[in-house]
């Protein structure tokens, strides 16, 4: 398909409409920068996906997509624009760069890459096909199709531990699959893991086949010390082991590390002048709401900046 090239100019386009991306629109467009944000599904990113935060400050419980509602009210209220874009590839150039979606080419003087990531897939027998039929990595989107009904949640973070516990509302129970004898997630969500007489625990186990006709009915399962196997009567498998991040559209720009999360310096600017990243995205020590807006408002700062920096540069040079 002939992709259509926009005539404006934008000082800044903001890939992904997550809570990074809409905090670093928010921040542009306050300081009258042309924002432009692309998204390829709906404002909100993860938040969509997620019940319940009580970790962002100023805020005692919150649902997720109540939350994308604010951020995105926030995000456009200074007069940033959205569209729908499924971003394909950067280009960078001298004078602007290019953001190409599968229908039409932006031109900016900046990029804003706030992608986040995907739920990394298990890769075992029977995932593909009963995704939709048994097999979830959204507890919010499909738990309260099991209510009375036994599911397993395979993982042991932040999203097995506090999703497992949210699908106890709906679950007749909810045995959560750990590969090791520890969980990683915090101790908090833990504790409450622990304490709630419907959540059961398997340990040093990995999922070697979730089974089905139709729809998830077992799964067969390996101890990892005593290589047993064994199998598990469920009919939801909830997947949450882990994360992978949306950037094979940006490696030829080089800016990844070895597993494809994008390297930048305190700024939030990565190797390549004039183009940011933020939030999950970016290789970081934490993954949160509250670090992704941290990540947002400095990039919408540097953005700022930077573009005052290149106007005084180019007049200096005409002289
Ligand atoms: P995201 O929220 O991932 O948003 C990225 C956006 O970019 C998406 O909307 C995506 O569609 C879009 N996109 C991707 N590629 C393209 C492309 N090529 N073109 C156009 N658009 C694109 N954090 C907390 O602080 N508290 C919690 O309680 C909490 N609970 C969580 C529960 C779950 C189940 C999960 C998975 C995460 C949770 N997190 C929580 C983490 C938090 O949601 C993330 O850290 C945060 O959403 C990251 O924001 P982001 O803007 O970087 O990316
Ligand atoms: P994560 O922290 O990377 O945890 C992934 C879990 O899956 C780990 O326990 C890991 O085991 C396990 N795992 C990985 N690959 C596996 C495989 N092939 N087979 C079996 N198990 C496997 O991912 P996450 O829990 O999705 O969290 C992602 C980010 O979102 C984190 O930064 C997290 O803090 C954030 N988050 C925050 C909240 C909150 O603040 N309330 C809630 C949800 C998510 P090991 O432990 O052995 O490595």
């Amino acid at each position: 398909m002939e992709k259509e090239l926009q005539e404006e100019l934008y000082d800044t386009i903001v890939i992904g409409a997550g809570p990074g991306g809409m905090t670093a629109a928010l921040y542009a467009s306050r300081s009258d920068l042309k924002t432009l944000i692309l998204e390829r599904g709906v404002p909100g990113g993860q938040l969509i996906n997620t019940a319940e935060i009580e970790n962002y400050s100023g805020f005692r419980s919150i649902e997720g997509p109540e939350l994308a509602t604010k951020m995105y009210e926030g995000a456009t209220a200074f007069g940033a624009e959205y569209s729908f874009g499924d971003v394909q590839e950067i280009i960078d150039g001298p004078d602007y760069k290019q953001v190409v979606t599968s229908d039409k080419i932006y031109k900016t003087r900046t990029v804003v890459i706030a992608t986040g990531s995907e739920n990394r897939k298990l890769n075992v027998q029977g995932e593909d096909d009963l995704r939709g039929r048994g097999v979830s990595y959204c507890a919010v989107c499909d738990g309260a199709f099991f209510r009375d009904r036994p599911l397993v949640v395979i993982g042991g973070g932040d999203s097995a531990v506090e999703e497992g516990t949210y699908l106890t509302q709906f679950a007749s129970e909810v045995t959560i699959i750990h590969r090791r004898d520890e969980l990683r997630a915090q101790k908090i969500l833990q504790d409450r893991a622990f304490a709630n007489d419907k959540v059961n625990f398997i340990w040093d186990s990995v999922v070697e086949e979730i089974q089905g006709e139709n729809k998830v009915d077992s799964l067969r399962i390996r101890n990892v010390k005593t290589n047993e196997v064994s199998e598990i009567s469920a009919e939801g498998a909830f997947i949450y082991v882990g994360l992978i991040p949306n950037t094979e559209e940006f490696e030829s720009l080089g800016i990844t590390d070895d597993e494809g999360w994008i390297i930048t310096d305190e700024q939030m600017e990565t190797a390549v002048p004039g183009i940011f990243a933020i939030g999950d995205v970016r290789q970081t020590v934490l993954r949160q709401v509250a670090t992704a807006v941290g990540d947002g408002s400095i990039a919408g700062d540097q953005i700022y900046k930077y573009i005052e920096a290149h106007k005084t540069e180019k007049a200096a040079l005409a002289e």
